[in-house]
């Protein structure tokens, strides 16, 4: 018996190990696959072995437990909010304040970290291990979320390290941009319903009540404050907290004085919309823990830190008309062409639509003026139209009918919500963005061919499918789209390089609906080629774990 529990114990321990390396280091070094057998043979042993459970174990970032409702605990050390701040005059003003609080002639130094948009968390470790994790609620007391933060798997639930035992850290719960695009295609394709944006899809999330739902979310926790540990400064507390396995950004700097904050926040202005994650603003603090000490706090925030917040990302303007793209699957996007507007440092001129419905619910007439928001990476989109800005004989939006590249009627497969050209072979969009997705970096990575390339070879009569690639000659297409002869050479050679791509990434490249990355991935391992991919048939495919009905 001892010894199923040493042996439970030691998987548990090599696959926290192997979590570390994939998201903190990014260097793995044994493959999904090996991880995934690890893990049900984890589970398996668990489901043995209950009286070994363990609510931090690996097993359990599924989620599970569905709740009725949360508990309500209080903070140990309350959760107090942040002064704003809006100039380079009023950041010189919270500098006079602490200066006169603190004794004459301190060197102060600053950090400055970008402002996370989410929702904000305060964790409790007790002996190395998660306890709880309870929301702001009102700073005083809020919601137990624990099962749900438990399902975070960039957050380590057991540490090993000699410092960080008892103490609590605070962080932002965040979506990723990408993982945030990545979740709404796919509802999307589903038929379901898409998120509007990161920040309120990470918020809604926690308050879930089946953290088996939650699970599914690409959650993320940006830690930003380590409480209750012998640190000197904020800068080390929080490089240490790194080093132990929790997300911390490396934006973080350490600034000497106001004038290099400025620097930092004008630096940051633009830049931080390349992150993966949305941000507001950024939040300066006094690094030094005996002065953060001796300033203390107001009823309402701590006097040692202030949020800068960048100006707001929304603008007013006019809808001129409305695109419509069709993707390498014949799904139709609706692109709105506006008035370019500046939203906080870019110029906008198109925003995303999504679809039929999105465009119904707003009731979008052109000529009407709308709202535009801006958040990370992600394409500015339409929130809301301004009704009483409506010129009277404005005419509502109304939806094509047939693809704008073919001329074929659309469909709408019965509870999706995108339409679609179903002339799959025929429809030069469709083409176009097929053979675009097939050289694209994820797939068979053949660089110098874009979309403008690819649709010029097709133009001449060179290509019509991917496979066509294969037969081009430097000679064919030297001259067109202004391709030299370096260039002619360097694309064809890059096609021939492609020959090496592995199997999984050529049957992405195909672009199959439903086989992402993943998906072929799964597909390749199970079927070994394509020959006996393409004679399986549904229920061989089903029997497939990981490959649902769809
Ligand atoms: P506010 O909600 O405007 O009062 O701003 C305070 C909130 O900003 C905190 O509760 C945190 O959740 C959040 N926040 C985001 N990023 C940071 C950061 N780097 N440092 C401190 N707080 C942050
Ligand atoms: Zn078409």
């Amino acid at each position: 018996m001892e010894n199923i529990r040493q042996k439970i114990e030691a998987l548990r321990k090599e696959l926290r190990d192997h979590n570390y390396r994939y998201y903190q280091l990014n260097n793995p070094v044994i493959s999904d696959y090996e991880f995934d057998m690890k893990m049900k043979e984890l589970e398996r042993l668990e489901a043995e072995h209950p009286e070994y459970f363990d609510p931090n174990s690996p097993t359990q970032r599924v989620g599970g437990g569905i709740s009725k409702e949360f508990i309500t605990r209080k903070h140990k050390n309350p959760l107090y909010s942040l002064d704003n701040s809006y100039s380079e005059g009023e950041l010189k003003s919270w500098e006079e304040r602490i200066r006169k609080i603190l004794p004459a002639g301190s060197d102060i130094e600053y950090t400055c970290e970008l402002k996370y948009d989410g929702a904000s968390i305060n964790l409790t470790y007790e002996n190395g291990r998660l306890s709880t994790a309870v929301t702001r609620g009102d700073g005083i007391q809020g919601d137990d979320v624990t099962a749900n933060i438990r399902t975070i798997r960039t957050l380590p639930l057991v540490l090993n390290d000699e410092v960080f035992k008892d103490f609590e850290i605070r962080g932002e719960v965040i979506i990723s941009v990408q993982g945030f695009l990545k979740m709404n295609e796919k509802r999307a394709a589903e038929g379901k319903e898409t998120f509007s944006n990161p920040r309120n899809t990470a918020s809604g999330s926690l308050k879930l009540l089946d953290s088996s739902e939650v699970a599914k979310r690409p959650l993320d926790i940006l830690l930003y404050q380590v409480v209750g540990l012998p640190f000197r400064t904020h800068y080390e507390a929080l490089q240490a907290a790194k080093k132990s396995g929790f997300h911390v950004p490396d934006q973080i700097k350490k600034c000497r004085s106001i004038d290099e904050v400025l620097a930092y926040i004008h630096e940051w202005e633009s830049k931080r919309h390349d992150l993966d994650y949305e941000t507001d603003g950024v939040v300066i603090k006094v690094n030094d823990l005996e002065m953060q000490k001796i300033l203390g706090y107001t009823a309402k925030s701590p006097r040692w830190a202030i949020a800068y917040k960048y100006p707001a990302e929304r603008g007013a303007t006019l809808l001129k008309s409305i695109d419509y793209q069709v993707g390498r699957t014949g799904a139709i996007t609706p692109v709105a062409n506006l008035e370019p507007v500046q939203l906080a440092g870019t110029i906008v001129k198109r925003a995303s639509l999504h679809n039929a419905d999105q465009i119904a619910k707003l009731d979008l007439h052109i000529g009407d003026t709308v709202w535009v928001e801006k958040g990370g990476e992600i394409i500015p989109k339409i929130t809301g139209v301004i009704r009483e800005k409506r010129p009277a004989d404005a005419k509502p939006v109304q939806y094509i009918s047939h693809c704008p590249s073919c001329g074929s009627p659309l469909k709408r497969p019965e509870g999706e919500a995108v339409h679609y050209c179903t002339n799959h072979y025929g429809c030069p969009a469709q083409i176009k963005e097929r053979i675009a997705h097939f050289v694209s970096r994820k797939a068979m990575n053949i660089e110098g061919l874009g979309k403008e390339t690819i649709q010029g070879f097709y133009e001449a009569g060179l290509i019509e499918n991917y496979a066509d690639l294969y037969t081009l000659t430097p000679e064919s297409i030297i001259g067109l789209e202004g391709i030299a002869e370096k260039a002619a050479e360097n694309i064809i050679s890059g096609i021939k390089a492609s020959k090496n791509v592995p199997f999984p990434r050529v049957l992405f490249a195909l672009g199959i609906r439903h086989v992402g990355a993943n998906v072929a991935k799964i597909l390749a391992r199970h079927f070994k080629n394509i020959d006996r991919l393409l004679t399986a048939r549904k229920d061989e495919l089903t029997a497939v774990q990981g490959i649902g009905n769809k």
